[in-house]
């Protein structure tokens, strides 16, 4: 009897704007791994509460949503899908109201319970799937996937981020789309800091700082830390 190969998981957390989506998903690409965005999916939670008409008020009933949420979620990395309920949610996930709810929805504990769950799920199925799996977010690599072979935590200063994030919502980087940016960026990493751990990096992390590194920099100094892993 052969034996199955190991699925290989690449864990990579990061606050906002350090640059984990697009870097992940380049990673994947490379690696023709398959692809799980955690983030998109308390996005597509908190898109779900809003649409239902949920007060997010009430822990209770955002977690019976989490529960029942009937989400889709694609994981093929350059082209990555999320529907619920038969809706094709990609953008509407990305809109500055979900982005402002999203940690209201995100630091319910009993909510993390069940995400995680979903998430520890998909990652098992699509690195089945796809032999490997990347998947990015807050608590990949301390908590839904801490065994996994490669496990790195990207950063970058308040100030790139702020940058980069801004350029991405607003079009700008001037004072003004600066600070329009700053609640997206800083005070949501602050309230999601208080339920995960990823401003800084946890034994056995690796942490990839992308503060002074362009995109293609970024994914070489990850794609270096999955080939040393591979070799191992
Ligand atoms: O990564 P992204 O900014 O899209 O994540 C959206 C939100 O989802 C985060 O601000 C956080 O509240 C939540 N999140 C989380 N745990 C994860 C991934 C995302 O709490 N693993």
């Amino acid at each position: 009897m052969t034996s199955q190969p190991t699925p290989f998981v690449i864990g990579i957390d990061g606050p906002s704007g350090s640059g984990k989506s697009s870097v992940s998903r380049a990673v994947a690409t490379q690696l023709g791994a398959g692809y799980l965005d955690t983030g998109a999916m308390y996005r597509a939670l908190t898109w779900w509460c809003c649409h239902t008409e949920i007060d997010l008020g009430n822990a209770a009933a955002i977690t019976r949503a989490a529960v029942e949420l009937p989400l889709d979620i694609g994981d093929d990395p350059s082209a990555p899908t999320v529907v619920v309920d038969g809706t094709d949610v990609a953008e509407a996930i990305r809109t500055s109201e979900v982005s402002s709810l999203v940690s209201t929805v995100a630091t319910v504990p009993e909510v993390r319970v069940e995400m995680q769950r979903r998430q520890r799920e998909l990652i098992e199925q699509i690195a089945a799937r796809h032999g490997s799996c990347v998947a990015e977010g807050r608590d990949v690599t301390t908590v839904i996937a801490p065994d996994a072979q490669v496990r790195i935590l990207l950063t970058a200063s308040e100030e790139a981020r702020l940058r980069r994030r801004s350029l991405e919502v607003h079009g700008a980087t001037d004072e003004a789309a600066i600070d329009a940016t700053r609640d997206q960026v800083v005070r949501r990493d602050r309230d999601d800091s208080t339920v995960s751990q990823f401003t800084e990096a946890a034994d056995g992390v690796s942490v990839v700082d992308t503060s002074d590194l362009d995109f293609e920099g970024s994914v070489a100094a990850v794609m270096a830390l999955v080939d040393a892993a591979r070799r191992r």
